[in-house]
């Protein structure tokens, strides 16, 4: 897999790019297979009210069961996908498979107020989204508010005339929208006002250090100061221990998300966990 250089436009190799190269090559051919057959799976990860611990959503994480390879991550599958373009595809069967699971829970009486997805930058700017969201919406029969769709701030530089009307078209839908991993791109201020979002999804780099960092605690809680007065909500994500979440509540953030309250589950275990949260929460 070659490298760009954006300044010299030439490309280049390093040592180990062959085999990496091969690698890509062959997850590419067996992302086609994939998408035809069924081995793609959403996992979905709790968020939580920091205080009542409540089931407050979840995000669908992608996952592909390969035949041979194992369980492989997104991390690895999603940027060969947005670069060849199969993540259109795979985006198309990842929202109608998050909004079927949500309307099925909810038909069921599992009690999950939302449920995310992820979108990644080639996503957002195809000139189908819109169209596709709403048919899904249509389709599943889900109530609009109850989707949220997460992007990055990557998505959404460049053309923010484009940007502010792709968004626009989404909150016309109904649909929530969040921005993953805030902090770590590169929106302005005077974008962030423009854009028709709701939630600020704090990064992860932010909350790793939070406990011992002595700037970390200021970005968060700079973070959720500019959440408040735009109208946003904010929640933090890859949150592991609770003195992180302590000092999260004591920036005033109140959702959070990570491996302190559960992991990825598979969808059985995830049905369990909510089941068994919401009998805590009652009793
Ligand atoms: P993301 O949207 O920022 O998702 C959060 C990632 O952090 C997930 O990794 C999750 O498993 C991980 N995580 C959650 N809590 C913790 C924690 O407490 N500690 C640590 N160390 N990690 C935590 P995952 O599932 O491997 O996904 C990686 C990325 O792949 C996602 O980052 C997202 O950008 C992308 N992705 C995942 N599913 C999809 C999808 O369906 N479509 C698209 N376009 N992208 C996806
Ligand atoms: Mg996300
Ligand atoms: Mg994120
Ligand atoms: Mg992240």
């Amino acid at each position: 897999h070659a490298k760009r250089n954006p300044e010299r436009r030439f490309v280049y190799y390093e040592p180990g790019m062959r085999e990496q190269s091969g690698f890509h090559l062959g997850l590419e051919n067996d992302m086609r297979r994939a998408i035809a057959g069924s081995e793609f799976e959403l996992h979905f990860q709790p968020k939580v009210d920091l205080d009542t611990r409540q089931v407050i959503g979840a995000e669908a994480l992608i996952r592909w069961r390969h035949p041979t390879r194992g369980l492989v991550s997104p991390a690895e599958f999603i940027p060969i996908a947005e670069e060849t373009g199969l993540i259109w595809e795979i985006g198309c069967w990842t929202l109608y498979e998050a909004c079927r699971r949500l309307a099925g829970w909810t038909a069921s009486g599992l009690s999950l107020p939302s449920v995310s997805v992820n979108l990644s930058p080639r996503q957002f700017q195809d000139a189908r989204l819109v169209g596709l969201v709403t048919s899904v919406v249509e389709e599943t029969g889900i109530d609009p508010s109850r989707l949220e769709l997460e992007l990055t701030e990557s998505a959404m530089i460049g053309d923010i005339e484009k940007a502010v009307a792709i968004l626009g078209g989404l909150k016309d839908i109904g649909v929530r929208l969040s921005i993953d991993d805030f902090g770590t791109g590169y929106s302005s201020l005077a974008y962030l006002k423009r854009f028709p979002i709701d939630t600020l999804k704090i990064d992860r780099s932010f909350v790793r250090d939070i406990v011992k960092s002595a700037t970390d605690p200021a970005i968060v809680s700079t973070i959720v100061n500019l959440a408040e007065s735009l109208g946003f909500d904010t929640i933090a994500e890859g949150v592991e221990t609770e003195q992180q979440a302590t000092i999260l509540r004591n920036h005033r953030c109140s959702r959070i998300q990570g491996f302190l309250i559960s992991r990825p589950l598979d969808v059985i275990s995830f049905e369990t966990f909510v089941r068994e949260s919401s009998a805590a929460a009652v009793s």
